[in-house]
């Protein structure tokens, strides 16, 4: 196979198991990272292993004449990608009558704007393939809304509208696009939640793993997967049905 999957926010969490499982799978691997270029040279370091081509790309995703500069470049030199998982995600939670201005904004350029700045100066090379999968990470915050997350809630619910128009303008040239949709994974975005408090309300009554969502997404990735589009696949553990 030689097929080259982009995944941003891949130097830590769901994004560095997500590169490591595709990896596993055959895809070859573009990583990125935004502070952590130490963390994505250890993933890269993983990847090599797995006979691999990587490459890492450091960008802001809310910067989005970076993010166009540097894709576009990346995609003269080496050719358009397969797919890309739009997964580089922040939280900033307050209660709304408290929540500062930085908050929202900080959480909606980096969720929802990162889906933008990231896609848009890829998507029509993608196109020209007539071939191609795209994974964004929305979150049962999205699906359901939760208390103290209003900025984060609404930038994972825009994301599944953005996945469900784009998925109907690109189906023809064979392009799938989906979101997934975590409960409560174990990463350092939820290093400071009480799991043990919290996981009394999950039906399966333990956090996820960063591991079983990218498995997740790795189906998406797959054959068997050719004719799912516009859908959001929920990984909660029962958290919400
Ligand atoms: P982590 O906090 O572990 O990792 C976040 C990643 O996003 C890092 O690689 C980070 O890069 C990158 N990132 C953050 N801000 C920027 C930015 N401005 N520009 C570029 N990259 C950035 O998060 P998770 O692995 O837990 O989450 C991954 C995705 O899954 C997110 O979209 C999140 O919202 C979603 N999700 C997570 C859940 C959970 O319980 N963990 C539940 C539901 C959804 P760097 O380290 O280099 O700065």
């Amino acid at each position: 196979m030689n097929k080259t999957v982009l995944i941003t926010g891949s130097s830590r969490g769901i994004g560095k198991e997500t590169a490591i499982y595709l990896a596993k799978n055959g895809f070859n691997i573009v990583l990125h990272c935004n502070k952590n270029t130490d963390k994505a040279k250890e993933t890269e370091e993983i990847i090599k292993q797995e006979g691999r081509i990587v490459r890492i790309l450091q960008f802001d995703v809310t910067n989005r004449e970076q993010c166009r500069e540097i894709l576009t470049k990346d995609i003269e030199k080496y050719g358009a990608y397969y797919g890309v998982v739009v997964n580089a995600g922040i939280t900033a939670d307050n209660p709304f009558p408290a929540m500062e201005d930085a908050e929202w904004d900080n959480v909606i350029n980096t969720n929802l704007g990162g889906f933008y700045n990231t896609l848009r100066p890829v998507i029509l090379s993608m196109i020209q393939q007539r071939n191609g999968r795209i994974v964004a990470l929305s979150s049962v915050s999205g699906l359901t809304g939760n208390r103290g997350q209003v900025n984060y809630s609404a930038s994972k619910a825009g994301i599944i509208g953005a996945v469900k128009a784009l998925a109907r303008e690109v189906a023809k040239r064979n392009i799938t696009v989906n979101c997934i949709a975590p409960g409560l994974i174990e990463s350092d975005m939820t290093s400071e939640i009480p799991v043990d408090k919290i996981k009394e309300i999950i039906p399966m009554k333990r956090a996820g793993t960063a591991k079983e969502v990218a498995s997740a997404i790795n189906y998406l990735f797959s054959d068997d997967a050719s004719y799912i589009t516009g859908q959001v696949i929920s990984v909660n553990g029962g958290l919400y049905l």
